[in-house]
């Protein structure tokens, strides 16, 4: 790949958003209070508000509010951390252990042709919460961020967070942990 090349992918971020979709589908606009969303959801005292499909020891997963794609989810450690090298191991274990069991979930409920797994931590690696860590976690199929989505920035979702909440929740109760 020659140099002005890079420099153009670089510089493009229609190219950025179809590696790296998770950067550009932010939490919620909650966050712009002094508060920290991953924090707070969690105190809600209402999963089912909160979109909290699943509480595990250390981590819990939460529906994203502005999916990529449906069944677009985020593994998020209880503890508010901004570094993945400050959570402990065992907590750094379950985090990768929920994203097998979404994947898992994910593949059976939306045969997708992929799956996207990441993290962005720190502001200029594209964060939306950067005070507190979390794994993306989204099915893709080969055709879901074709020219014109990205460019245009409309992406069409075909259910409602709530039909996407119910049937997560439910996979996840019926999943046989690998
Ligand atoms: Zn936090």
């Amino acid at each position: 790949m020659g140099s002005e090349t890079s420099r153009l992918l670089l510089l493009c971020p229609a190219m950025d958003y179809l590696w790296t979709p998770w950067r550009y589908a932010y939490v919620s606009t909650a966050e712009k209070t002094s508060g920290c969303i991953f924090c707070e959801l969690p105190k809600l005292g209402d999963d089912v508000r909160a979109r909290i499909v699943q509480r595990a020891h250390y981590c819990f997963i939460v529906l994203n509010t502005y999916p990529y794609t449906p069944g677009h989810v985020m593994v998020v450690p209880f503890a508010h951390l901004d570094e993945l090298q400050k959570l402990p191991r065992e907590a750094a274990n379950e985090m990768m252990h929920l994203s097998q069991k979404m994947e898992q979930v994910l593949r059976q409920l939306y045969k997708p042709d992929g799956v996207n797994l990441g993290m962005n931590i720190g502001k200029a690696a594209g964060a939306g919460v950067a005070g507190h860590i979390h794994m993306h976690v989204l099915p893709r199929w080969v055709a879901d961020s074709n020219f014109m989505s990205v460019v245009g920035e409309t992406r069409i979702l075909p259910e409602t967070l709530d039909v996407t909440y119910e049937r997560i929740k439910n996979g996840l109760q019926s999943t046989v942990s690998p």
